[in-house]
């Protein structure tokens, strides 16, 4: 329970907010029904209502107060900084919105036929044509549906191609320590084992116990780049050569393509897929579990094993390829109808409305911003890793050391100063990590300020603030929640007398 002295339990504004079942007043109603003439009852088949639905009676205005001020709880984007690193929690241009929300985009139905949606095929192939002139790469598969979804469908045109090829039998995926928790688990849901790279000491993969891990099984490489340690991995194209050297595949991924956009060609690198995050890179608000897009480019060797739906230029407009087609072999279809056609539009109003010019900005910006973050707060935090960084810095907790604090109280006491925490525990090969990432929005003044605060608290744990760390945060209307036991056995339903 929140801990406050007031006698209603509210805190300034923020009111103690009971589930709507809580409110409930049995026999209240917000709107006057006229009364029901005579009932058809078998117009059900018989089925008819045995007891209560057991739903909230309320009236209109504690329908809008509560849902309103549920809202207001959300911390988002929009309503401050949010330094989540890898995430690139970023302002989404209000212009991607508007068109996102024209209703000639917004009202189509996916069965609708091709010849009435020609500009609709016309956004998903323009959008396709600019990923590809983005990443250099021949190809692309618009339909995932998340970032972890275009890695499962990298990974799937991959197993196709070697088993095109009578490599089937290559059943084991390399991924560095330092990788997202997807990259694992998108190469155990295809079937594949994974087998762990060291990092070496400067954060980057050890090349030498990656060749020695090479050989007639391996599949793929799974490379994030740069890195989830925020660093670009130098010896690349390296990498690209012994992979391909044994006759293994390159899968890449893209989610910090936000660092590099405009700078460098992944096709260069001797990539063969690359997911990217339309959600984190190209606008779209996200965090809350909305929707997001994972396209996945496709070099020439991966290209033909694309899912379908594709769109090609045929001779009457724009086709939309649903099943096999001459030349391709597509392994299949990773989702239901086109994709996430929302995000497209966005992304595509994002890319058009940036231009190059503007695309190399935003990726130069991020970078500096990050480095301005690490260079302001080295000296009072522990940098990982020597040297600059790309779109995001990464703390570990030996700047903590002996002073009682953990990474968890830091990032809680943040809470407390206004700020969503930062990444905290990722990547797991450096100790307590605290992973921040800016991104390009924000401005020099709100970067000065986060930097104000953290330079503020490390000064504060540094001088035996540990207790006040421990019982952070205070200014919330929840306090430390139980997130094991919240995550083990989620409490997802109201049950009558429960008072859960
Ligand atoms: C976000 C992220 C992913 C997963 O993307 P989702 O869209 O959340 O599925 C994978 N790898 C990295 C490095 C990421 O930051």
């Amino acid at each position: 329970m929140s801990e406050t002295n007031s006698i209603s339990g509210n805190k300034g504004l923020q009111i103690e907010e009971k589930l709507i079942f809580e409110l409930g007043n049995p026999g209240c109603i917000g709107v006057d029904l006229p009364e029901p003439g005579p009932v058809d009852l078998d117009r059900m088949g018989g089925v008819r209502k045995r007891e209560p639905f057991g739903l909230p009676d309320l009236s209109e205005p504690q329908v809008v107060r509560h849902y309103t001020r549920l809202s207001q709880k959300n911390y988002g984007i929009d309503t401050g900084f949010y330094p989540l690193g890898s995430c690139t929690m970023k302002h989404n241009p209000r212009l991607s919105e508007k068109v996102a929300r024209l209703p000639g985009l917004a009202d189509l139905h996916p069965f609708q036929p091709q010849k009435t949606v020609q500009g609709a095929l016309e956004v998903i192939d323009g959008l396709a044509h600019w990923l590809k002139e983005l990443t250099g790469m021949p190809a692309v598969a618009m339909s995932p549906a998340a970032g972890a979804h275009g890695e499962w469908c990298g990974l799937m045109a991959i197993r196709s191609a070697h088993e095109d090829k009578g490599e089937g039998h290559r059943r084991r995926v390399l991924v560095p320590e330092s990788a997202h928790g997807t990259n694992p688990a998108s190469a155990a849901m295809c079937g594949y084992t994974v087998d762990p790279i060291p990092a070496k000491d400067n954060g980057r993969v050890d090349l030498d116990a990656l060749k020695a891990k090479l050989g007639p099984d391996v599949a793929c490489l799974m490379l994030t780049n740069p890195n989830t340690c925020g660093l670009f991995e130098s010896e690349i194209i390296e990498i690209a050569k012994a992979i391909h050297g044994a006759g293994a595949y390159f899968y890449c991924d893209g989610a910090n393509f936000n660092a590099i956009v405009g700078r460098v060609k992944v096709a260069d690198l001797g990539i063969d897929c690359m997911h990217i995050n339309l959600h984190k890179t190209f606008s779209t608000p996200h965090g809350g579990g909305g929707p997001g897009a994972g396209p996945t480019v496709l070099s020439d060797a991966l290209a033909d094993y694309a899912p379908v739906p594709y769109v090609v230029h045929g001779k009457n407009g724009l086709e939309l390829v649903e099943g096999p087609r001459e030349g391709a072999k597509p392994f299949g279809r990773v989702k239901g109808y086109h994709g996430q056609f929302g995000v497209f539009v966005r992304a595509l109003a994002y890319i058009l409305s940036m231009g190059s010019d503007g695309l190399r900005q935003a990726s130069s910006d991020a970078v500096l911003n990050a480095n301005y973050l690490q260079a302001r707060l080295s000296d009072v935090l522990s940098a990982s890793f020597e040297g600059p960084c790309m779109h995001e810095a990464l703390f570990d907790d030996r700047f903590l050391k002996d002073s009682g604090v953990t990474t968890l109280d830091f990032a809680k006491a943040l809470i407390d100063e206004g700020y969503h925490p930062m990444t905290m525990y990722f990547p797991l090969v450096v100790h307590g990590a605290l992973l921040m990432e800016p991104t390009e929005t924000e401005s020099k003044d709100t970067l000065d300020q986060f930097i104000a605060v953290v330079r503020g608290l490390a000064a504060k744990a540094k001088a035996g603030a540990a207790e006040e760390f421990k019982s952070a945060p205070r200014n919330t209307p929840r306090r430390r929640l139980d997130e094991t036991l919240a995550a083990r056995t989620p409490v997802l339903r109201w049950k009558a007398g429960s008072n859960q």
